[in-house]
């Protein structure tokens, strides 16, 4: 079966008791064959696999990674704008394994590109913003401007740099450490009762798309979404989920382990 063929296909199980199913029009596409199952959406409209996973996917094609229901309110021209979240949209949508991928990879290098960082100089007090995102040498240009020689500052203790550079982790002043490397070496270890035979488990973990530290709720599956760019990754062996799903499963312990302590924030490809 080609991958087009399993998009057309895709039909909600009439067994699942966690959709909401009704009869009348697609809200999306206003089609009513009365023959076509169709489930609600958290704002109420109704939609199919595919009117959603085409709405979605437009949207992603124009740079929009907030999906936003289409949808006109009760008798009116306005539109109802309801946000829906991803997890949402996945399940109603019945995304398949090469759209889940599609999605998550647009989603997430849509998030990047929006995403900048901005710090304020210790030398002139003007906002700066960080172009490499993996070196904590920055170059103020206003303050080189007005004293004739290059001013840098570490983006981390925002003091004055001092020695050699571009660095990642730390420059050469006093006191200059990363706080979220801190946490992710000295984080209590926890469980996760869902998941078998689990060995513990640092308890805060840094995304490995974009570096973001998060805590999993010790509900549910292994996996946890980031906030930040919305990429879903295995909290115990840190491999994006559907890596870590090719040789384990949802609730037992992943083929390479518990991974180690992570020992530096991955920092985020911009695109
Ligand atoms: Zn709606
Ligand atoms: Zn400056
Ligand atoms: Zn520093
Ligand atoms: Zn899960
Ligand atoms: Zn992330
Ligand atoms: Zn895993």
């Amino acid at each position: 079966m080609t991958t087009q063929r399993q998009e057309q296909d895709k039909r909600y199980d009439p067994a699942d008791s966690t959709l909401k199913f009704v009869t009348r029009q697609d809200d999306i596409t206003l089609d009513d064959d009365p023959d076509t199952l169709r489930a609600e959406m958290s704002c109420g409209h109704a939609v199919t696999p595919q009117s959603l996973t085409a709405w979605c996917r437009s949207l992603l094609d124009q740079g929009q990674y907030v999906f936003r229901c289409p949808a006109l309110k009760d008798g009116t021209v306005q539109k109802c704008e309801a946000q829906w979240s991803y997890q949402e949209v996945r399940k109603l949508a019945v995304l398949t394994a090469a759209e889940q991928q599609h999605f998550e990879e647009t989603m997430a290098a849509l998030a990047a590109a929006e995403y900048c960082e901005f710090k304020s100089c210790p030398g002139c007090h003007t906002c700066v913003e960080r172009e490499d995102i993996s070196n904590l040498n920055v170059h103020c240009t206003v303050c080189s401007a007005v004293t004739a020689q290059a001013f840098e500052f570490c983006w981390q203790c925002l003091r004055v740099w001092k020695g050699p550079g571009p660095r990642s982790d730390r420059c050469g002043n006093n006191g200059c450490t990363n706080k979220d490397l801190e946490l992710l070496k000295g984080c209590p270890t926890t469980s996760l009762p869902q998941v078998q035979n689990l060995d513990p488990c640092p308890s805060i973990r840094a995304c490995p798309t974009c570096g973001l530290l998060l805590e999993h709720d010790r509900t549910g599956c292994k996996n946890i979404l980031c906030s930040r760019c919305q990429v879903e990754f295995c909290f115990v062996c840190l491999k994006l989920t559907p890596a870590c799903l090719q040789t384990s499963s949802y609730f037992l312990p992943c083929s390479d382990g518990v991974a180690p302590r992570q020992e530096a924030i991955p920092s985020w490809k911009r695109s």
